[in-house]
C-alpha cells in the first residue's frame, strides 16, 4: 500500500476540517478525493503533502512514517489549480528546474526533459515561455515538472479547475492515458463527480471532514453506502421514502407491477435524447422519471395521464435520512 492515513484530525480553531480520517490509498493507482466544496479534500491532500500538520494521526508513505517529515523529504510531486510557473524560463527549463537544484548530471537532465515533454505532448514547445502556452498546455507542463523528480506520489489539487469545460475534458482523457504510461501513485482532488468517475480507479468520497465511502466508480454508483453518496454521484428522486435513480423507475399506464405507486403525470420535458417526467403520486410525492425519447413515445406518456411507478428490479435504492429518522 502506498499511502496509509490513520486517525488524522485537523482543526482550525474550533472548526473541525478533518475528523478521524482512516484511509489507505493503493500503490500505482489514480485515486480521486471527491466531495462538495469545503468538505476537507484539499486539507487532506495538504496533510499528505506535508504542507499542513495534522493535530493527531499519522501519514505513512511507501512504508515510511512521513508524519513529521517536511514536504521536500516526502518525495511527492504537486500540481495546483493555479500553476506557479517560472515566467522567465522556457518550458524545458521549467521542467528541468527540480532536477537542476538536485544537481543531477546535465546529460541525464536533458534526456529526462525530452522524455517528459514527449509524454505530455509538448516537445514542439520546449523553447516557448509559459506565457506563450494555452491554459491546458501550462497544466501539462506543470505535470511534467512535478514528474521530473520521479516522485513516489503525485498530488493534484483541482488541477484542471481553472480551465474551461472543453479543455478540462481533454485533460481528463489525457491524465488517464498518462497514468497508464507512468503508473505513479496519483491522488487528485475534485468536486466534479463526472471527472472522478471518468478518471479514477478508486474514489474516496469526503464530506464534512469525514470519509463517506471508498470504492471503484461502479461500486459507489451501484452500491452507495448512504443517501449522501447516492445523491452526490448521480441524479436521484424520491419514491416511497427511498432515493432511486430516475432512469431506474418503471412507469406504465396500467397497474402492471405489484406495489407500484399510482399518480398523474404533472410535467413532461424533452432534453436531447431524454424525456424527463414528473409524476405526482396519490400519496403526494413528486417522482422524477427519465426515459429515452423512443421509450416515452412508445408508452404514450403525456401530461395529465394516470400512471403507475415503481423501481425496476435491481434498482439501487437508499432510504432517505427522513425515512431513517421516522
Ligand atoms: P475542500 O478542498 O473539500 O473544498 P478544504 O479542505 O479546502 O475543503 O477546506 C475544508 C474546510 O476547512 C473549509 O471550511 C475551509 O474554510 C476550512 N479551512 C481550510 N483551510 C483553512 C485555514 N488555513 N484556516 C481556517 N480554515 C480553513
Amino acid at each position: 500500500m502506498s499511502i496509509d492515513i490513520t486517525g488524522v484530525r485537523k482543526t482550525y480553531g474550533d472548526f473541525v476540517a478533518l475528523d478521524d480520517i482512516n484511509l489507505t490509498i493503493p500503490k500505482g493507482q489514480l485515486t480521486a478525493l471527491l466531495g462538495p466544496s469545503g468538505g476537507g479534500k484539499s486539507t487532506l491532500l495538504r496533510v499528505i503533502a506535508g504542507l499542513e500538520t495534522a493535530d493527531t494521526g499519522t501519514v505513512t508513505i511507501e512504508g515510511t512514517d512521513a508524519t513529521k517529515l517536511p514536504p521536500q523529504k516526502r518525495n511527492v510531486g504537486f500540481v495546483f489549480q493555479h500553476y506557479a510557473v517560472f515566467k522567465h524560463m522556457t518550458v524545458a527549463k521549467n521542467v528541468a528546474f527540480g532536477m537542476e537544484i538536485r544537481k543531477k548530471p546535465k546529460a541525464e537532465i536533458v534526456a529526462r526533459v525530452d522524455e517528459l515533454l514527449r509524454l505530455v505532448h509538448l516537445s514542439q514547445f520546449s523553447h516557448r515561455l509559459p506565457s506563450q502556452l494555452s491554459g491546458g498546455q501550462r497544466q501539462r507542463m506543470a505535470l511534467a515538472r512535478a514528474l521530473a523528480v520521479e516522485p513516489t506520489v503525485l498530488l493534484l489539487d483541482e488541477p484542471f479547475g481553472a480551465l474551461d469545460a472543453k479543455v478540462r475534458k481533454e485533460l481528463r482523457d489525457w491524465l488517464r492515458r498518462l497514468h497508464d504510461e507512468v503508473h505513479v501513485t496519483t491522488v487528485f482532488v475534485t468536486h466534479d463527480q463526472e471527472e472522478a468517475m471518468e478518471v479514477a480507479d478508486e474514489i474516496v468520497v469526503i464530506n464534512e471532514g469525514r470519509v463517506e465511502q471508498v470504492g471503484t466508480p461502479d461500486q459507489l454508483y451501484d452500491e452507495p453506502a448512504n443517501d449522501f453518496v447516492m445523491g452526490f454521484l448521480g441524479e436521484t428522486t424520491r419514491l416511497n421514502g427511498a432515493l432511486v435513480r430516475p432512469h431506474d423507475i418503471h412507469i406504465s399506464l396500467s397497474p402492471q407491477l405489484a406495489g407500484a405507486s399510482e399518480g398523474v403525470v404533472s410535467r413532461v420535458l424533452r432534453v436531447g435524447f431524454e424525456v424527463r417526467i414528473t409524476v405526482l403520486t396519490d400519496d403526494g410525492e413528486e417522482v422524477g422519471v427519465i426515459l429515452t425519447r423512443t421509450h416515452a413515445r412508445q408508452l404514450g406518456v403525456e401530461e395529465g395521464v394516470r400512471v403507475w411507478v415503481t423501481p425496476v428490479s435491481g434498482a439501487t435504492t437508499v432510504p432517505t435520512m427522513a425515512a431513517n429518522a421516522g
